[in-house]
């Protein structure tokens, strides 16, 4: 897609700092790190969010992600990796072409903001109704 930008990383119109490679995938390093060794996925074919990328682009980012997280954990001994994808506005996903976040957790370093949060027990009939929503609309196209 013309204006989007890791399009242009895909193409070699933009750098960036590659990691991994193959026919469908890149990765590359987070210019914005939330932490050392903050990594993206992405598929080269363009696709918004997870409800358009096709299934083989969204096993193949997958698939790598898990070579990726070995290779981080490998160099920076890291405690742990959170590995975050974001859809849409409203939960801040500001680069509108898929990418998987793997941001390794440094020993020693601080908690991540997307892997701490506080355990709120919910109301079960409404978990249970929510449940029945989703559902159902799955179950009807
Ligand atoms: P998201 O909120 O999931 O859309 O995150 C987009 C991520 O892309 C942010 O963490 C940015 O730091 C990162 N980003 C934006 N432009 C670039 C770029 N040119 N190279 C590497 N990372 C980028
Ligand atoms: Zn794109």
């Amino acid at each position: 897609m013309e204006d989007c930008i890791f399009c242009k990383i895909v193409k070699g119109e933009i750098p960036c700092f590659k990691v991994y490679e193959d026919d469908q995938v890149l990765a590359f390093m987070d210019i914005n790190p939330i932490s050392p060794g903050h990594t993206l996925i992405i598929p080269k074919n363009h696709a918004a969010n997870l409800a358009e990328i096709s299934d083989e682009d969204l096993a193949a980012v997958h698939r790598a992600s898990k070579k990726v997280m070995v290779g981080i954990d490998k160099a920076l001994k890291a405690s742990g990796v959170a590995c975050v994808q974001l859809n849409g506005r409203g939960v801040n996903q500001v680069v509108m072409h898929y990418h998987l976040h793997l941001i390794p957790k440094i020993p020693g370093g601080p908690d991540l903001p997307v892997s701490k949060w506080e355990i709120i027990p919910g109301d079960m009939d409404e978990i249970k109704t929510t449940a029945e929503n989703i559902s159902n609309a799955l179950n009807n196209g």
